[in-house]
């Protein structure tokens, strides 16, 4: 479509917001709406308020101030009250060849009197010519409702909004995808009505139900936006679910290994999860469950629970995680509590020779391994199962969708779940893995002392280290943990190979320090990680690659450097690598000056120890973006809608598209929006919806 003002140059601009066609402009929603729909003449005034004036320049001047030139231009507009009002704008010269004597103007902003003068002013209004030639502009930017926009590029607000003008002043006839039953239900406006009162309200429209984002167009709006999304992941749902996948048997041999095979008795939580998995794996259709749990909630053990299931039914189970520590770790534990019933654990990590590697793939082909752990190098092509059943993933949030496809082909539609110790907010959680069932951990195995979390300045270091050595002389260890910045890892090596010289040499001569860091060998890293597990070590330093699965029960104090430097997720799953053991744990947070939502988020961590209220804090204070962390993080990109603001329309878009997946009024209306939401808004969300 062509749209009057938008040249080559603007076309550009807006590109680079993903701003392509007059449909794409149409959702491009205005970040805030300002009310300048107060027109008064000039005799009508109060100082204080804003105003909208329609006015005459009178006289326009250029003062300069004995040294400096500010660039002020001062205008005087009359209008028919006869009262005068002066204009004030700085560095703004060009003004003076626009507002010439003459020239009506609309013009908005704060009134104010002054009394040295005498007179009432307006400091930098914002203005707009009214040109007879030009109706359809004239009350464009002042005397109503005007959205605000974010500017792309050299598009200011302005210009944005006078683009929209046109395109919605002539809005075509448009259809209207949403299910009838739906509007009606929710009493949504239609879509055309809609989406000009989005850009443009109606006169009178409550000003705070407006910057709420809670007008009618604007939910209809906000809430169409999550249910086409929420729509393909019930769709995709529903695919899922009619594949035929394999149907476990739960007999009573399959119990009594599972009870064998506990090394303690379960919580609640984890019965009632493992219920959940037992349930899907019995079924016939495919699982694909989420498990989220704090850190050490006992997550591992329930996965394991679950491949005691697919063994004993003769298939074989795969367990991904995502760097070579936290597999070797997996390897460790899996292999302590499955040699007892008999099964065979085999890892396989890119850290292995192509000879060690060969060994456990004909193994894994033979059918001579229960259980593999391993790393990507899991997922190559060249590994293949004998008869893969389960798929276990864990700390999902690190691997994009598409590994998880791969691992889920190397079976004949074997079950899948995913792991996660990031506690993710349930919007988050519904966006992103909307298409899977979640299983939530909500209980901590008992005994388990509450971590001591403290907050210290740099200053204090001396008083944190010696503590650390009281601990350490007590029979503990310790981490000290030094941040990555995400582009920059080669920079927290330094510090972290810097602080261990220090520390190693100055600060604990007296102690084994370690070091660990992601730019070390595989080999090296394994070394350093067995030697702190078996207590050779005593202080550990490092970067975050303990951040996640890292299970030392002695170590007891967790040091943070320069904690401000890290989200609250990332700190609440490096506190959980303590506390693991009987001794009382600390973590210690060692921060510069802080800001003040840097206060807050330190605050957050000391007072609370429940991972999903510290999940919705960080999402809180960094957004969605910073908090998932990554390019592929999977989250769909929203035009209108806001995760942080829009859960509760979130909620029921969810509600509303599972109820119109699994009973549409009818079949041909379930294909249309298939359809629809094919063509219309996969490209939107960025996500492969359905196949
Ligand atoms: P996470 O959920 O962080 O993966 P883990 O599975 O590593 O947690 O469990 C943390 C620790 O708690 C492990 O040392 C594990 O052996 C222990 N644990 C798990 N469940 C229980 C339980 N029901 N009773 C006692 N200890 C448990
Ligand atoms: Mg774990």
């Amino acid at each position: 479509m062509y749209v009057k003002g938008v040249g080559p140059k603007r076309a550009e601009d807006l590109k680079g917001k993903g701003l392509e066609t007059a449909a794409d402009l149409l959702t491009y929603a205005p970040f805030r709406y300002e009310d300048r729909s107060n027109v008064k003449p000039v005799n009508q005034l109060a100082p204080g308020e804003m105003a909208t004036v329609l006015a005459e320049v009178k006289v326009v001047h250029t003062p300069r101030f004995q040294r400096r030139n500010l660039g002020m231009v001062e205008a005087v507009f009359e209008d028919a009250s006869a009262l005068r009002l002066v204009g004030k704008w700085f560095h703004a010269q060009y003004l003076a060849n626009v507002l010439t004597p003459g020239t009506r103007v609309a013009l908005f902003g704060k009134v104010e009197f002054d009394t040295y003068k005498g007179e009432l002013t307006m400091l930098h209004p914002d203005f707009e010519i009214l040109r007879e030639e030009e109706e359809d502009e004239a009350g464009l930017h002042t005397g109503r409702i005007v959205p605000v926009y974010e500017a792309a590029g050299k598009t200011t607000t302005r210009v944005m909004r006078a683009i929209l003008k046109r395109i919605t002043d002539q809005l075509p006839e448009m259809e209207d995808a949403l299910p009838a039953t739906i509007r009606q239900r929710l009493k949504l406006p239609a879509l055309r009505e809609a989406t000009r009162d989005l850009h443009f309200p109606a006169l009178g429209t409550d000003l705070r139900l407006l910057n709420g984002f809670r007008t009618p167009a604007q939910f209809r709006m906000i809430f169409e936006e999550f249910f086409w999304l929420e729509t393909g992941m019930a769709l995709k749902r529903g695919q899922a679910r009619a594949e035929t996948g394999i149907r476990f048997e739960l007999n009573d041999q399959v119990r009594e290994q599972i009870k064998r095979m506990l090394p303690f008795k379960p919580t609640g939580a984890q019965k009632r999860v493992l219920g959940e998995i037992a349930r899907d794996m019995a079924s016939p259709a495919p699982m694909s469950r989420l498990l989220q749990g704090d850190v050490g909630s006992g997550k591992t053990i329930v996965a394991a629970q679950a491949a005691v299931i697919a063994v004993e039914n003769g298939y074989q189970a795969a367990v991904l995680a995502p760097t070579e520590i936290l597999a070797a770790q997996q390897f460790l534990n899996l292999k302590r509590v499955f040699e007892p019933i008999g099964y065979t654990v085999a890892p396989l990590t890119g850290s292995m020779t192509k000879k060690e590697k060969d060994v456990a793939k004909r193994a894994l082909k033979a059918g001579l391994v229960n259980v593999l752990v391993g790393t990507h190098a899991l997922l190559e092509e060249d590994v293949e199962f004998h008869r893969l059943g389960l798929a276990i993933i864990d700390e999902q949030h690190r691997f994009g969708v598409l590994q998880r496809k791969a691992l889920q082909q190397k079976g004949v539609t074997p079950d899948v779940l995913v792991m996660t110790a990031t506690p993710i907010p349930r919007t988050l959680a519904l966006t992103i893995y909307g298409d899977l069932d979640v299983s939530v951990i909500d209980e901590l195995p008992p005994g388990r002392k509450a971590i001591q979390t403290v907050h210290r300045t740099k200053l204090e270091l001396e008083q944190v280290y010696s503590f650390v050595l009281r601990e350490v002389q007590a029979g503990r260890q310790a981490y000290i943990v030094y941040p990555v910045i995400e582009e920059n890892e080669s920079l927290a090596v330094k510090a972290a190979q810097a602080a261990y010289q220090e520390l190693s040499t100055v600060v604990f001569p007296q102690l084994k320090v370690g070091l660990l860091h992601g730019k070390l060998k595989p080999d090296e890293k394994e070394a350093v990680m067995s030697a702190f597990q078996r207590g050779e070590v005593q202080v550990l330093v490092s970067t975050t690659v303990i951040e996640v699965g890292v299970d030392v029960p002695n170590a007891s104090v967790m040091v943070v450097e320069n904690a401000e430097r890290f989200g609250l997720a990332q700190i609440h799953q490096l506190r959980g690598r303590v506390g693991r053991g009987a001794a009382q744990s600390y973590c210690i947070l060692v921060t510069d000056k802080l800001s003040d939502t840097g206060k807050e988020r330190i605050r957050t961590l000391v007072e609370s120890s429940d991972g999903f209220h510290i999940s919705e804090m960080d999402l809180r204070l960094r957004g969605p973006g910073e908090f998932l962390g990554t390019k592929q993080s999977g989250l769909p990109a929203f035009r209108i809608g806001n995760l942080l603001r829009d859960r509760e329309i979130l909620e029921i878009a969810r509600a509303e598209a599972a109820s119109f997946v699994e009973r549409p009024t009818s079949e041909a209306e379930l294909e249309k929006a298939t359809r629809y939401v094919r063509e219309h808004w996969q490209r939107r969300y960025g996500l492969a919806l359905i196949g």
